[in-house]
């Protein structure tokens, strides 16, 4: 199973991702956090990719499929996967296409999440994520079980740079501009669904699942 998930930032890419990974056993393949990975261990693509992603600018796609190209040709993904974060501009969707054809795959299904600006910018302000593992808590919607601390780690959680008000705002203004259009190149294919992501996690998980029935 190959699902892409298309959403705005902080519009629960990333949770219903999550969820999907375990159900279906798939790994999830996010491009924020390969290249948060990358920022950390301050790689070249690291040290390249810092600046953009903390004014919530879009890294060059030349970069993001390098990455990608490498990631997807990796034995472990023969399984599927869930894509999240990945493709956000055409060039990459274009990009994409060529490097599945050349392994002979298909996506099987696209999920666009739909959240209002308003509770984007809403949800951003209590969001906290465990800088290693990637996972992400919301203080009032999904508290970890201790205030301020990873569930599995025990470790601590953090605000990222990128998730303050005015960078959500950037954010928001790129993925309507440059990854909103890239449903349409999918459209064609006739494996979009289209998922109100203003309900609760919970409500949103499950309309996904009625999608991979
Ligand atoms: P995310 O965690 O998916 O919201 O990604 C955080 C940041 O990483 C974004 O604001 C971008 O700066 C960068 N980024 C992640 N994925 C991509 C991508 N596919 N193309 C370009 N930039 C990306």
């Amino acid at each position: 199973m190959r699902i892409l998930l298309i959403g705005p930032p902080g519009g629960g890419k990333g949770t219903q991702a999550k969820f999907l990974s375990e159900k279906y056993n798939i790994p999830q393949i996010s491009t924020g956090d390969m290249l948060r990975e990358n920022v950390k261990n301050k790689t070249s693509l690291g040290t390249e990719a810092k600046d953009y992603m903390n004014m919530g600018q879009l890294v060059p796609d030349s970069l993001i499929l390098n990455m990608m190209k490498e990631k997807l040709n990796h034995d472990s993904m023969d399984q599927g996967y869930i894509l999240d974060g990945f493709p956000r501009t055409l060039p990459q969707a274009n990009g994409l296409d060529e490097v599945l054809s050349d392994l002979g795959q298909t996506l099987d299904i696209v999920i666009m999440i739909n959240v209002d600006d308003e509770a984007i910018v809403d949800r951003m302000s209590g969001r906290r994520v465990h800088l290693d593992s990637g996972r992400v808590y919301h203080i009032i919607y999904n508290p970890p079980k201790v205030e301020g601390l990873d569930d599995l780690t025990s470790e601590k959680l953090i605000i990222r740079e990128d998730d303050k008000e005015h960078t959500v705002r950037n954010r928001l203004e790129v993925y309507h501009n440059q990854t909103k259009p890239i449903i349409e190149h999918y459209s064609d294919k006739g494996i979009v669904n289209k998922i109100d992501g203003n309900n609760t996690i919970n409500e949103v998980k499950n309309q996904i699942e009625k999608c991979l029935l």
